[in-house]
């Protein structure tokens, strides 16, 4: 649509530009939404029915890999992929300094321990040259993150791994619908954890999470551990945990998921206009390698006065968010590790000056071209 065509109170109301938009992108499909559970409530069943085997079997072919278990959410996903390698106690498993907190939560809950590994600079993602160092006898697994959607660099990080006899879990969170090298996010290690909160790529209308994998006897493994460890009911062969994708959000997951690769390709649109349009030189745009697609996720800049330039941009009507302000080893929540300031000094320099602009299916062209021009603005 060309802004000529816009109404001024149309026009007036998308001066004002939300961080997310997760009201759009519902009343688009409310219908179908609606009619999705309708189905759900008329069936009568709402745990581990057709809905979750539809969905899984779709969200499979969708990442190309054979199996699907769909979970409660990705933080779940993540652990019970830990469990059911056996990875636990005494364990070792790399993580990025620089995530999302649940990466290293995952690892904490096997009853492991995260061993952070620096990041590059350019790509945000764990740098797989400082890996080898930080590998020890207990190094079980290697968790890599495809922070902000853009995939890690995973034939080098699957190199490692098969020397020293590894397993490679992606954490896939924030990618759904990223290609390395031609091949998709959640199919690109052993097995890759996904989360469907309602912000993210593929958001569910509540939590949700999955597990892909091309592994037969870890999939097996999953379908048990994630209820109560039991295949039939009331025998538990192993000790369980309640975590499971419920009927409804399966439902409403499979309406959503027809809709991905159209989402992505706007996200990817309004990139586009950003690494295109945006020219001010006080400010670091997204590094995207060859070879690699991202789902677009987050848009990142980075500032040396991170501050300012949020407040300006909010200041304009512009939201914007910080992805992530604290890294985990400075969190409280890990003051059992003992890290001090300056020990992962890549990753508290991401966290220092990192600022996300919008980016979602339904901005507007116009509206992200407003963001390019303040953002060019700013000095
Ligand atoms: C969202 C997210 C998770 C956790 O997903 P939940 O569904 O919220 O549990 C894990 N890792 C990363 C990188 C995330 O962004």
């Amino acid at each position: 649509m060309h802004m000529a065509n816009l109404s001024l109170p149309t026009l007036f109301k998308m001066m004002n530009i939300p961080f997310l938009d997760l009201k759009a992108p519902h009343q688009e499909l409310r219908a179908e939404l609606q009619q999705a559970f309708n189905d759900v409530l008329d069936s009568g069943w709402f745990i581990q029915g057709n809905q979750l085997q539809a969905f899984e079997q779709e969200y499979a072919a969708y990442c190309h890999v054979k199996h699907c278990i769909g979970v409660g959410n990705g933080l779940d996903a993540l652990h019970l992929i830990l469990r059911a390698y056996g990875i636990g106690a005494g364990d070792e498993v790399i993580v990025p300094s620089n995530t999302f907190i649940a990466t290293w939560l995952a690892v904490s809950y096997a009853g492991a321990t995260p061993v952070p590994v620096e990041p590059d600079l350019l790509t945000y993602n764990i740098d797989p040259k400082l890996i080898e160092a930080a590998i020890t006898p207990r190094t079980k697994a290697i968790m890599a993150v495809h922070l902000y959607g853009q995939p890690a660099d995973m034939d080098a990080i699957n190199a490692i791994a098969a020397r020293h006899d590894l397993k490679v879990i992606e954490d896939a969170a924030q990618s759904q619908g990223a290609l390395y090298k031609g091949r998709c996010s959640g199919s690109l290690g052993d097995a890759a954890g996904h989360s469907f909160y309602p912000g993210k790529n593929l958001g569910a209308l509540g939590d949700a999470g999955a597990i892909t994998t091309n592994d037969d006897d870890l999939a097996d493994k999953l379908r048990v551990l994630r209820n109560y460890g039991s295949q039939v009911k009331y025998i538990n062969e192993v000790k369980g945990f309640n975590s499971r994708l419920d009927e409804l959000q399966a439902a409403f997951l499979r309406v959503k998921l027809r809709k991905l690769t159209a989402w992505n390709n706007h996200r990817k649109e309004v990139a586009d206009l950003y690494l295109n349009g945006i020219n001010n030189e006080l400010l670091v745009l997204p590094t995207v390698p060859d070879g690699i697609e991202p789902s677009w996720h987050l848009f990142v800049v980075r500032f040396a006065n991170r501050d300012a330039l949020s407040k300006y941009l909010q200041d304009k009507g512009i939201g914007v968010v910080i992805h992530y302000p604290v890294p985990p080893h400075l969190q409280p929540a890990y003051a059992e590790l003992s890290y001090v300031k300056g020990q992962f000094p890549v990753a508290e320099e991401i966290h220092n000056q990192v600022v996300s602009l919008p980016i979602y299916p339904h901005l507007h062209k116009y509206q992200a071209e407003l963001v390019v021009d303040a953002v060019n603005k700013f000095r």
